[in-house]
């Protein structure tokens, strides 16, 4: 056993294999893989082997087709077989909902580059016969789907790697991690040490547990899933080629051929989760006791949708554990505050994502960076409010929904209500329909009085779309009310802020009482984030973005904040030590305010007035223009006050202590009765920056575009000296980037875009769409999305396809709304 590597992998599953193997392939060959029994022993050795690219993300769904064509490599790099079947895969609908899903999904696959197509009912029927026709209502068809053998892949990648001068390490418990000073990890196991620079946490069952030996409590729950081998069935053995793979969603079952017989797999409703609390150590290659009660109506509606199952009977039945995240996407990437330990668990479909897994982990443990967009995986997506028990709840409710649909404006039960602010009661009297974002109740409209404070979910426009409209009209004619705690809050204090600031902001900081917008980028120029920051003097800032990134973007303030300023006192050049001593004083203090700041956004003509009202300062234009800031009172309260708004519209965002938060809200609404202050939520938000082709974190901005595609550059300050990703930002410059960020006006119907679907021009697809929904002051249904910067000049030729249907749409060169901005400065 070797005493030092690059990276010890914990754990030989089907993930750990493949972060080895990417490691090796990419150069790094001083790397082991420790695993505490036989290769597989976890959930990999029973698994079915499934494999398709249909996912909810269109970046997991790109690196599904990743892994499942890597399995040609990996097996000419091995010499060892993947049992490879590319049967192809026939997905049925029942239900008109199901077939919405389908052809959006299909849509999305075209600009992936993926090929699915919708079929009709004889058709599938055709390619699959042991489907019975009257359930069904049409049906998908990718190309992409089959099975492999889930021993020879995780073998297969472990043999390639080991051909690269990567080690296996079987039979070796890894008991214990200890982190050096230096960052590197001891990594403890029952025949010795060694020490590693990275340790990757790929225990599979055991995630928690290796989570655990560094302190962490991994969101992991597994589940118990069950799967049944049917006896021989005349219409498989008949079968000319291989049966194809088949979903059925509303029988909630999978299938496969196996043998003579088919594999028949179900998510049921009332998933039972397994090892809640702490995985046992001595279970190896074991199943746990069928249970065929559990899945026996699934079974009953496959038995009628598919007639041989039922006479075929049941020749073996598999049980077995395996683990998920709480929305059963995979948990990558590196651990906020604990550096050289990365994660790659809770990957609930290795044989779709294990490759895509591996790619992105070891391109981040080399170039710190993915490489590509993995914000759907990214450990970072979660909290600390994502606890054992709220894990529990979500991932039980994730694997009884994983084969329902989840519509676009539906927001899941499980786990709720958990963050809540001081107002949640005040506005939920109101009427809110709250939403969940980073654990975090928010409103995303208000039922007018007397009608149920409940959404319709749908493909199509709610019963929210007249109540939102009506929110939209109260801002952009008299004064509308936010709450606006799903912003992130930072606060940057001491005598590098600004340098620091500085550095790793890609605008210049604010000077002081004002405010700016700044992108923040990574070392290869992309966009890591959008912020605004405010400078209250006295060197201290305060740094606004999107809440949903709190972790991400802690995880990469704090990273940069280790790495310390570049300026260097001339005085300590001589000794490393006394170089790196310097560099940590001159790091300025760095806290999130999530808990301690939060507020109200106040917007529309009327806003000034009703600052004025309850404020003692002079509001006027000259004295609080557009990006002022400043810290005053709003009545008793001690308050921070910006001039900006999200809305377009004049308007002020609040911040208070959040014990002053319910006092904020009612001196607000007693004060502004009269100018017709009405509550608006994050639904009318959409509506209104939709109007003024403002761009969303998540959404438009992401690490996989550019400030000169999303239309940033102008907040990119070059003249202020270095700045994380300035360099490539020049480049891009130089280059003009790829596409461009632009907007549309769709000849929408009764739906409106939602993000994902592709924009057709001239009869090809050109690019996709990032969100979307009706400009309520405008008439418009509007979507904002990418295409080739060569066509950001086109006007006209565009079409997005909504529903199945190709849209006719119109680029506009300018917002809809106030394309001067007038109304946010006078
Ligand atoms: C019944 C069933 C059917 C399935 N069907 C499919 C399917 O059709 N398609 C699909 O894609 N997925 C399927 N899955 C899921 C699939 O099995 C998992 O996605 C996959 O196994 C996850 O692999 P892993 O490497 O993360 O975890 P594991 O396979 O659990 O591997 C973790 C490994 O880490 C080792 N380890 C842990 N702690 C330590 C330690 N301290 N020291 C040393 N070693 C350690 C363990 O011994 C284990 O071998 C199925 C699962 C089940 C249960």
């Amino acid at each position: 056993m070797k005493s030092h590597v690059q990276v010890a992998v914990i754990g030989g599953g089907v993930v750990g294999a493949s972060v080895l193997y990417h490691l090796a392939r990419a150069g790094w060959s001083d790397v082991v893989l420790i695993e505490r029994d036989e290769l597989t022993c976890g959930s990999t050795w029973h698994a079915a082997g499934g494999m398709h690219t249909l996912n909810g993300d269109p970046n997991v769904a790109k690196l599904q087709e990743y892994t499942i064509n890597l399995y040609k490599e990996i097996e000419e790099a091995s010499g060892q077989a993947c049992g490879t079947h590319i049967t192809g895969g026939v997905n049925l609908a029942t239900t008109r909902e199901r077939l919405d899903f389908m052809k959006l999904a299909c849509a999305r696959a075209r600009y992936l580059g993926l090929d699915m197509e919708m079929i009709s009912v004889d058709e599938a029927a055709r390619i699959f016969p042991l489907m019975d026709k009257k359930h069904f209502l049409g049906a998908l068809y990718n190309p992409l789907e089959g099975h492999v053998d889930p021993n020879g892949v995780t073998n297969a990648y472990a043999k390639a790697a080991r051909n690269k001068g990567a080690e296996v390490y079987r039979f070796t418990h890894v008991k214990a991690l200890t982190q050096r000073t230096d960052g590197s990890w001891d990594v403890i196991t029952e025949k010795g040490n060694i020490n590693a620079q990275h340790v990757v946490n790929a225990g599979g069952l055991w995630a928690r547990e290796v989570g655990r030996m560094a302190g962490l409590e991994l969101p992991i729950l597994a589940m118990q899933h069950q799967y049944l081998i049917t006896g021989e069935i005349p219409e498989v053995v008949a079968s000319e080629k291989e049966v194809l793979h088949c979903i059925d969603f509303e029988g909630e079952i999978y299938m496969r051929q196996e043998g003579r017989g088919m594999l028949i797999g179900t998510y049921e409703k009332r998933g039972v989760p397994w090892a809640e609390r702490d995985t046992p150590w001595n279970f190896t290659h074991e199943l746990l006791p069928p249970d065929l009660d559990r899945i026996a109506p699934s079974l009953e509606v496959g038995f009628q949708h598919f007639p041989p199952l039922e006479a075929a009977g049941i020749k073996r039945v598999v049980n077995g554990p395996f683990t998920f995240a709480p929305d059963g996407n995979p948990l990558i990437g590196p651990i906020r505050g604990l550096s050289n330990y990365w994660v790659a668990c809770g990957v609930m479909a290795g044989f779709s994502q294990g490759g895509g897994v591996g790619l992105a982990l070891s391109n981040w443990i080399i170039d710190g960076d993915p490489g590509f967009d993995v914000w759907a995986m990214d450990v970072g997506r979660f909290g600390d409010w994502a606890t054992m028990a709220y894990t529990n709840a979500k991932v039980r409710e994730n694997y009884s929904r994983r084969f329902r649909i989840r519509f676009p404006n539906e927001e899941l039960p499980a786990a709720r209500p958990l963050r809540t602010t001081p107002a949640y009661d005040r506005l939920k009297a109101k009427g809110a329909v709250f939403g969940v974002a980073y654990g975090l109740e928010y409103p995303l409209w208000y039922a007018p009085p007397g009608t149920p404070a409940v959404e319709d979910v749908t493909y199509r426009r709610s019963n929210a779309h007249a109540p939102v409209g009506a929110e939209c009209r109260a801002v952009r004619n008299d004064v509308g009310l936010l709450e606006i705690a799903t912003f992130s809050r930072y606060s940057v204090e001491g005598a590098d802020a600004e340098g620091w600031l500085s550095r790793v902001l890609a605008n210049k900081p604010p000077r002081p009482g004002r405010m700016t917008l700044s992108p923040m980028l990574n070392d290869r120029g992309k966009l890591i984030g959008d912020f605004t920051v405010a400078n209250a003097g006295n060197d201290r800032y305060f740094v606004f973005g999107s809440g949903i990134a709190e972790t991400y973007h802690m995880r990469w303030f704090e990273k940069q904040q280790s790495l310390g300023s570049d300026t260097v006192d001339p005085g300590s050049a001589g000794r490393e030590d006394d170089r790196r001593a310097h560099r940590r004083s001159l790091t300025p203090s760095l806290k999130s305010l999530r808990t301690e700041l939060l507020g109200f956004a106040i917007a529309g003509p009327k806003s000034r007035e009703l600052l004025s009202r309850v404020c003692p300062d002079d509001v006027s234009n000259d004295a609080f223009p557009f990006l002022a800031f400043r810290e005053t009172h709003i009545g008793m309260i001690p308050a921070k006050i910006g001039r900006i708004s999200f809305t377009g519209e004049l308007g002020y965002e609040i911040w208070v202590g959040a014990d002053y938060h319910l006092a904020l809200h009612d001196a607000l609404i007693a004060a502004g009765a009269d100018l017709g202050l009405t509550h608006f939520g994050s639904r009318a938000l959409n509506s209104l920056r939709l109007e003024k082709s403002f761009g969303n974190w998540a959404r438009e901005y992401r690490p996989i575009y550019s400030p000169v595609e999303t239309g940033l550059e102008r907040f990119v300050n070059m003249s202020k000296g270095d700045f994380v990703g300035r360099d490539a930002f020049q480049r891009d410059k130089e280059s003009g980037g790829v596409r461009r960020l632009v907007t549309f006006v769709v000849d929408a119907k009764e739906a409106d875009a939602i993000g994902d679907e592709p924009v057709w021009h001239d009869g090809k697809v050109v690019g996709w769409i990032t969100s979307g929904g009706y400009g309520h002051c405008v008439g418009k249904s509007i979507a904002l999305g990418y295409v080739p910067k060569d066509l950001a000049g086109a006007t006209s030729g565009f079409e997005i396809e909504l529903l199945g249907e190709r849209r006719e749409a119109t680029l506009t060169r300018q917002a809809l709304y106030d394309p001067a901005g007038m109304k946010l400065r006078t």
